[in-house]
């Protein structure tokens, strides 16, 4: 088993700056965790503290239910996977590999055994002979991979390690990534600034912002019930757009035009905000053109007419951005709209839909 617990756990450093504020996560054994947030939001300093390469200012880290936070880095077992791989260049791929081992007095027949075999699973084997120099930059990640699974530890810390890859090969090794963290089972904390990447690796995902844990959640829960505009502007690409609205009787009234609510629905976000003032989320897919449904569908949203400042196609993806109350905004999926371009610049009509059970709050982010 192999559980991380931050308790409470805070980084304060020598300036006084708060990287980490009152951290507070429970991993499970085998999940694959990700943590999330904006440049400077402390990502690297809980995985910094996690590994032993930062001192706890307070709180407690348990592994396994054993508090660590004075233990040595090299004793918590626990395997690191860096952006810049910090690969030996002296060593061949095999040295590199086989390092950890070769430092723990393991035999040479061991140790040839275990590299083998990490080599065949990162696909690595035919060029066991050769130094780092000599590799591309996705053939150097597998080996730092190569490295982290051969000594099989309790736990994987990666800390951006597809950054400097581009963009194909990010995606390609993203998703072995994945598969290899399914296969064995290892507890992984993964750091990242990319929402895509968050979206598609991690059981769960922590996103902060400045020191602080903001939610804690399934990917789709984040995506679908983000607790606050940081969050529901952060997750999702293109971002979700806001709008000003006012509470009304029956809903809430905002440039678009009136948006109608179930009264539970109404109730729900009476209770919740003080204020009459609200912010509206709507997620791009939530825009769709008006022209192409039935009455009574249209009936159900909030119809307006927008000018359509520029279609963008990205193949399967089209977005169309229009300008309101002075803010750009972004709808997807409208597809017709979109391959007849030349008619509907000047004033398609779209209709808009409250983005599902998220993100109608005060105007405040916290
Ligand atoms: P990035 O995505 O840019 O790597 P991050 O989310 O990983 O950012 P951290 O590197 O954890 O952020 O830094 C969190 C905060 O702590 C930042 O404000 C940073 O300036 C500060 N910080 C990091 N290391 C130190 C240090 N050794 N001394 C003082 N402040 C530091």
């Amino acid at each position: 088993m192999a559980e991380i617990v931050l308790d409470h756990v805070s980084k304060v450093f020598a300036d006084g700056a708060n990287a980490v504020h009152e951290f507070d996560l429970t991993i499970g054994d085998g999940e694959f965790v990700i943590l999330v947030g904006p440049s400077g939001c402390g990502k690297s300093t809980t995985l910094n503290m996690i590994a032993g390469l930062e001192d706890i200012s307070s709180g407690e880290l348990r592994i396994d239910g054993k508090r660590v936070n004075e233990v040595a880095p090299k004793d918590r077992d626990i395997a690191m996977v860096f952006q810049s791989y910090a690969l030996y260049p002296h060593m061949t791929v095999r040295e590199n590999i086989a390092f950890p081992l070769t430092l723990a007095k393991m035999s040479k027949a061991e140790i040839d055994k275990k590299v083998d075999d990490a080599a065949k699973i990162l696909d690595v084997t035919s060029y066991l002979d050769r130094k780092p120099a000599n590799l591309s930059g996705g053939q150097r990640q597998r080996v730092a991979m190569g490295r982290a699974i051969v000594r099989s530890p309790k736990a994987f810390l990666m800390d951006e390690p597809l950054s400097n890859l581009d963009a194909k090969l990010r995606v390609q090794m993203r998703t072995e990534i994945a598969q290899l963290q399914q296969r064995l089972g290892t507890t992984t904390v993964y750091v990242t600034h990319d929402q895509t990447e968050a979206m598609t690796l991690g059981d769960r995902v922590v996103v902060m912002r400045t020191g602080l844990i903001q939610q804690v959640g399934e990917p789709q829960e984040l995506y679908d019930r983000p607790v606050n505009i940081f969050v529901a502007g952060f997750i999702g690409s293109p971002a979700m757009n806001f709008v000003p609205g006012r509470l009304t009787a029956d809903g809430i009234d905002t440039a678009l035009g009136a948006m109608r609510l179930s009264e539970e629905r109404r109730a729900t976000i009476a209770r919740n905000e003080s204020a009459q003032e609200v912010v509206v989320g709507i997620r791009p897919e939530h825009f769709e053109d008006a022209a192409l449904l039935t009455d009574s569908v249209r009936g159900t949203g909030t119809v307006f007419t927008a000018e359509v400042d520029v279609l963008e196609s990205m193949g399967s993806d089209k977005y169309a951005y229009f300008t309101l109350e002075g803010a750009e905004v972004s709808s997807a999926e409208l597809e017709e709209l979109a391959a007849d371009s030349e008619s509907s610049i000047g004033g398609p009509q779209l209709i808009a839909r409250l983005s599902t059970e998220s993100a109608v709050r005060q105007g405040k982010p916290i």
